[in-house]
């Protein structure tokens, strides 16, 4: 198992969720406590809802690696990860099961109350690296599991792309260098089927209230 000691001065302010994106859940839960994989996560949670408890919070998993958010960077640092079991979008991505949805709405309850996390600063693996990851992808719904991530209060009726793209939380040099991998990654969790960087007035639209409403 790979872990290292978060620096003292580090608070955990973050949620990652993944998906795993391996054949099989035995293969996963290997690669994941094997001390040869150079990854490690708190938590997975398999399609039937088992959570299987990999690694204590209070030390650092390597599972989100060259990572930015917000004003943060290296979010390992501030972070704890979920996976959940899914083969992904190159070995046959499929929905999440109910029970996963179950066990992971349990979980992220629990450690919202642990270590006063708020629901704005539960995010995607795809949000963190844009321009490398697809996780958890569109066919998860926050919604699902009553988490509701924005909560935007100033409103006025014109934002330019780049003005939502930093709203929703992306870092500023990801939205200079990887615009259009942020685009889909916002694309992936309004939950379009078509993930491109196409700016259609639709998604300006749908952006625009996922951020506000
Ligand atoms: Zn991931």
């Amino acid at each position: 198992m790979n872990y290292s000691f978060r620096k003292k001065n580090k608070i955990v302010k973050y949620i990652v969720i993944h998906y795993t994106g391996m054949k099989t859940l035995k293969l996963a839960y290997q690669k994941l406590s094997s001390k040869h994989s150079n990854v490690s996560i708190h938590y997975l949670i398999s399609q039937n809802g088992i959570i299987f408890n990999l690694l204590c919070p209070s030390y650092k998993a390597w599972h989100a690696g060259k990572s930015k958010w917000k004003n943060n960077t290296n979010i390992n640092e501030h972070s704890i990860g979920i996976e959940l079991e899914n083969k992904g979008h190159e070995f046959g991505y499929t929905n999440y099961s109910k029970k996963q949805y179950y066990s992971l709405k349990n979980l992220i309850y629990f450690l919202k109350k642990n270590f006063y996390i708020t629901d704005n600063n539960i995010v995607f693996h795809s949000d963190i690296a844009p321009n490398r990851k697809l996780d958890p992808g569109e066919k998860f719904s926050i919604k699902r599991i009553g988490i509701r991530r924005f909560y935007n209060k100033r409103k006025k009726n014109e934002y330019s792309i780049n003005e939502m793209l930093s709203l929703y939380g992306f870092h500023k040099s990801y939205i200079n260098k990887y615009k259009n991998f942020c685009i889909m990654a916002v694309k992936r969790s309004l939950n379009y089927k078509a993930i491109n960087s196409y700016q259609s007035k639709k998604f300006l639209n749908d952006f625009y209230n996922l951020l506000f409403s």
